[in-house]
Parts: C-alpha cells; structure tokens; sequence
C-alpha cells in the first residue's frame, strides 16, 4: 500500500504545506480530509505502511473495538460512510477496523498526500517565518503554518525493565506493535506479563492453540462481558434509518456513545434492586454495564462497592478452582482503572494449560535464554507476550519533542506537568494542536467523534487567522494554569485518582504522576464552541509576518 503513498520530494529540497500533520491513524486522516476540504494544503507523516494508526499496530489475536462498540466507532461527518460500510458485529475484529479504515482513505483518495514508513524525528518552530519545520526519519524536510500532532493517546508501547529480558532467546511480541506475520502459538509455552484490556484480549485466544500459558498478573482486575453478536441486516436496516438520532445523541451523550445520559443513583436503591439490574446488564454485556447502571458508580465509595462485589461475585462462579479464584479478585474500587470487556477471560482459568501467577505474592525475578524465573522458580518458555500497555496520552507528543519558541523541547515544559489549554494547545508552542492529548477527554470519549470535533475546532481557528492576516497563535500561561486547575478538580472530584492507572501515569516510571484527561464530558465541545464564538478568550496572536512586510 505504500506505493500509493505521496511520491519522495529530491534529495535536500524542502517542501511548504499549509498544515503539517503527524500520524495517519483515525484522527490525522480524518484531519487530512477536512483540512483538504478547506482548500489547504496538507501532507501527513507516518512510520507505519499504510493508515490505520493503532488499528494498523494492535493486530494481536482476540483485538477487537470495546467502548462505543460498532457501528458507533466510527466517523459521523458523512451519512455516505454510515450507508455504504456493512458491519458484521457489534465488537468488531481489528482487521474490521482497519478494513474501515482503508476504505475511508480509499473513499476519499488520502494516500496521495501521505508519507509512509516515515518517523517525524524533529519538529521545530521557526519564529521569523511562523513556520514549523519537520525533519523525517528518511531525511526530508517540510515546513507548514499549522502542526497537527495526531500522534495517538495509546501508540507509545511501554516496555517492562525486568533483568535478563534482553537475553531471552525465544520470540517476544508487544501486544501494540504485533508483527504482520503470523503468530503461531501451536505446541508453545507462551508467557504473557499484562492483565489490562490488551491481555485479558489476548490469553483466551492464546491458550486454544497454547501448549501452556502462564499468565503473569500484577494487578487483578474487573472485566465485564463483552456481549460481543453478529450484526444482522436488521440491525444494519435500523441503524441507518435512524441514523440522525444517533448522531443527536452521540454529540449530546459526556462520552460520545448512542446512549441517554445516565442520572440513576445506586445508592437511592435497594441491594436486591441493583443486583437484578447488574445481573440484566451482565447478561447482555457491552459498555451498557456502566452506561445504564448507576451514575454514582465513579464518585461515591458505596455505589463502587455495590458493583465492585457484584463483579467478584461473577468471577468466583465463572472460575471453578478457589485458589485462582482468589487471585483474580481486583482490589481497587471499579471503573477506575480503563474498564475492559472480555471474551471468555475468567473461563480461560477453567483450562488445564492456562497458570495464573500473581507477581504480588511470585514476583518475576529475571529472565534467561529459555524461561522467565519468579520466586517460585523457573518456568521454561518459548515466547512472550508483553501486554504492558502504553506510555499513555502524554507518552506520544514526548516521543515527538517539539520544539517551541527559542528552541524549547517540550520535554522541558513538560517535566513536572503536562501544560496546556483546552487539551490543544501549548503556551511556548504556536501553531501546534494535540490531538486526544492531555486536558481533553481523548480516551474519556468515543475516539473518531472527538477527533472529527477537535479537528472542526482547528479548522474554525485556522479560517479565523486567515480572514484576519493572523499568522500565529497560542495559549496564554495563565490560561493553561486555569485548564489545569480545571481538569484537577473535576478529577479530583471522583474515585478515579486514588487508583494506580495509566489514566493517572503510575504505569510508567518516573512519570508525572497526575489524572490528565478532561472528565467534563460534552461540556468539553461547548467551551470549544464558546471559545471560538468569543474570538479566543485566553490565546493571543500574532499578525501574519507576511502582511508585516
Ligand atoms: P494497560 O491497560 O496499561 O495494561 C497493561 C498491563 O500490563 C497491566 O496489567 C499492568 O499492570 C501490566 N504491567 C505493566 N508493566 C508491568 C511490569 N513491569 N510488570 C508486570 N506487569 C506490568 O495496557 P493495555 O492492556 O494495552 O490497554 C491500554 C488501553 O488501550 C486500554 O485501557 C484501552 O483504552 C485501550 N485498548 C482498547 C482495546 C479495545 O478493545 N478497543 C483493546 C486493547 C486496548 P498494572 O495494572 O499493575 O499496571
């Protein structure tokens, strides 16, 4: 596919856009169409062969969307794209996803101003011509007015640092960067560390083919099924007939799912009455667990409890050996770490050749050429399975490194926090906009919907400065200072920071340990409207150097 690709510039030219986006995934093609809409000129960078971005590298087996589940995943700017793309089911496979994907480059004819197999190694920020210039992996170099940083809030893989791991000999695979051949598993003793959304994904489906899995556990979880079914033509049929109320009520719903908000209260009910309804959600599955349960399920202690023990409850059926049982038992309040759907997780414990072992109580000591040692011993592998996760919402734009006014790497502006306004822009950092970054409820909300409503932000911006001869614009420090607060204290109001996550960055050493993302829901999108009707309260610009001349 990447032969269709934008053709390589000659050796030592430099090319000009109007916007200079990185990371062909859902939010920087989508960013790609609209600003080509807009008449710009655009060129998007990626290190992968072909668009998919995350869908493109999380090819592990049992990888399927959760969240809004399909066919909500998906771009609303279009009804055409609804109307002519036929989803199979409701938890659709990766390469589902992907096929969506290539079908909407396709549609819109995206390749042709796309670089693959090209890492953006430099970014810098030119104060005389307000330009970013971009310097590639394969040693070209663009410059553009606008920088777009779609570089994913789940892409930068988080690698254990265990003793030995280097040395180990058989085939090792990060669960956010699988390899495009296939993985056998057949005859294998298969060690996965990892039991987040990626692993608990991925044992089931290792341990059909598996010699023997050995699970290597540090923190218990809460997983809820997936309820994953065949979508019929029915269901299809229905969908796009009322396609326009969906679409109401996914811009209207705090995380951009086809659903009502929820108001009910837990604790305003009694013990037999959140059971029944626990029960009925449970049978059906899907994110419907959270999004028609209870509304006090993240804030209050008591509401956590009532479905945190509802859940336990289900896992001690589910798996029939006490002592395993045991130590799939989560102990931190629901919800607060990213929730999971499963597939058969729990009943994976039933096999003869799946072994949990809970690095708690058996910590991994080190690893040699042929096995990984906890403290009970040796156990010999033939592959491992890392499911760590990601350097997550902040880990991405660091990996990038921009650097701003007077050459400041945002390594530096970011050291102790994440500094930001509204979630898109940088104090420092003209012209530069994040995608699903920290201060904006990214993962908190339906991804491709929040990338089509930050991306009309920019588009709205971009044409303000253009019929003003503007020509830079950025975020004032005391802006991001109000954000921040902002993002804290709607945080801080619920349960979710008093849990180790990636959400709050305690997955990845040394990180600055915070909850990054915008908790405010839709109210997000109204003050990015009231912002832009207002002319940008809290930013200044600059007048376009050219119009100076
Ligand atoms: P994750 O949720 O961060 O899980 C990583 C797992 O690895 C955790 O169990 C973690 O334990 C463990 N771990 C990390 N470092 C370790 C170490 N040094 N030693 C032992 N264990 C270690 O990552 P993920 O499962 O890849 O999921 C990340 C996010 O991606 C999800 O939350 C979700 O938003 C998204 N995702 C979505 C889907 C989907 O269906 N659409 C599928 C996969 C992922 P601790 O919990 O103790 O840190």
């Amino acid at each position: 596919m990447a032969s269709q690709s934008a053709p390589r510039p000659t050796p030592g030219s430099i090319e000009h856009f109007d916007v200079l986006i990185v990371g062909a995934g859902v939010s920087g093609m989508y960013g790609l169409y609209h600003f080509r809409q807009m008449g710009l000129s655009v060129r998007v960078y990626d290190g992968a062969s072909d668009v998919g971005g995350t869908w493109w590298y999380n090819r592990y087996p049992g990888a399927r969307v959760d969240g809004p589940g399909s066919p909500y995943y998906c771009y609303t700017f279009t009804d055409e794209l609804m109307k002519e793309w036929d989803w199979e089911e409701t938890q659709s496979e990766q390469s589902a996803v992907l096929a969506y994907l290539e079908h909407f480059a396709d549609r819109f004819d995206l390749r042709r101003d796309i670089r693959f197999e090209t890492w953006v190694k430099g970014a810098s920020w030119d104060e005389a011509t307000q330009r970013w210039t971009l310097e590639t992996s394969t040693g070209e170099r663009a410059t553009g007015r606008y920088l777009i940083c779609a570089v994913g809030a789940l892409s930068t893989t988080n690698l254990p640092d265990i003793p030995g791991i280097e040395d180990f000999a058989g085939e090792t695979y990060h669960t956010g960067s699988w390899p495009h051949h296939p993985v056998s598993f057949e005859g294998k003793r298969v060690a996965v560390i990892g039991t987040g959304s990626s692993g608990i994904q991925a044992i089931p489906e290792i341990a059909k083919t598996a010699d023997r899995v050995y699970v290597l556990q540090r923190t218990a979880q809460y997983a809820f099924p997936a309820g994953n079914r065949p979508l019929t033509a029915e269901d299809r049929a229905e969908a796009r007939a009322s396609w326009e109320t969906i679409r109401a009520k996914m811009y209207a719903h705090p995380g951009g799912f086809p659903a009502d908000p929820n108001s009910r209260i837990a604790m305003e009910e009694t013990p037999e009455q959140r059971d029944a309804l626990y029960e009925k959600l449970w049978q059906r599955g899907s994110f419907r667990f959270f999004l028609e349960s209870y509304a006090d399920v993240a804030v209050s202690e008591e509401a956590n409890a009532s479905m945190a023990n509802f859940v336990k409850r289900k896992i001690r059926e589910i798996v029939r050996d006490p002592k395993t049982a045991d130590k799939l038992m989560p102990n931190h309040f629901v919800m607060t770490k990213r929730p999971i759907l499963e597939n058969g997780y729990f009943e994976a414990f039933n096999r003869d050749n799946v072994t949990l072992i809970d690095l708690r109580e058996d910590p991994i000591e080190r690893f040699t050429r042929t096995g990984v040692v906890t403290r009970s011993g040796e156990k010999p592998i033939d592959m491992l399975v890392l499911a760590t996760g990601f350097d997550a919402i902040s880990g991405s734009m660091l990996r990038l490194d921009p650097k701003g006014r007077g050459g400041v790497p945002l390594k530096e502006r970011w050291k102790e926090r994440f500094h930001n306004h509204l979630g898109l822009m940088i104090h420092g950092y003209p012209n530069l906009f994040m995608i699903h970054g920290p201060g904006s409820p990214g993962v908190f909300y339906n991804m491709p919907l929040g990338a089509e409503r930050q991306m009309g932000w920019i588009g709205d911006v971009i044409r303000h400065m253009q019929t003003r001869q503007l020509g830079a614009i950025e975020p004032m420090k005391a802006s991001e200072d109000a954000w921040g607060a902002e993002v804290s204290a709607l945080a801080n109001a619920t349960l979710f920071p008093r849990t180790d996550s990636w959400w709050t960055g305690a997955n990845v050493p040394g990180k600055p340990r915070y909850f990054s993302a915008y908790l405010g829901g839709s109210i997000y999108y109204h003050r990015l409207a009231e912002t832009a009707s207002k002319d940008y309260p809290g930013f200044v610009f600059e007048p376009d150097c050219e119009s100076k001349k």
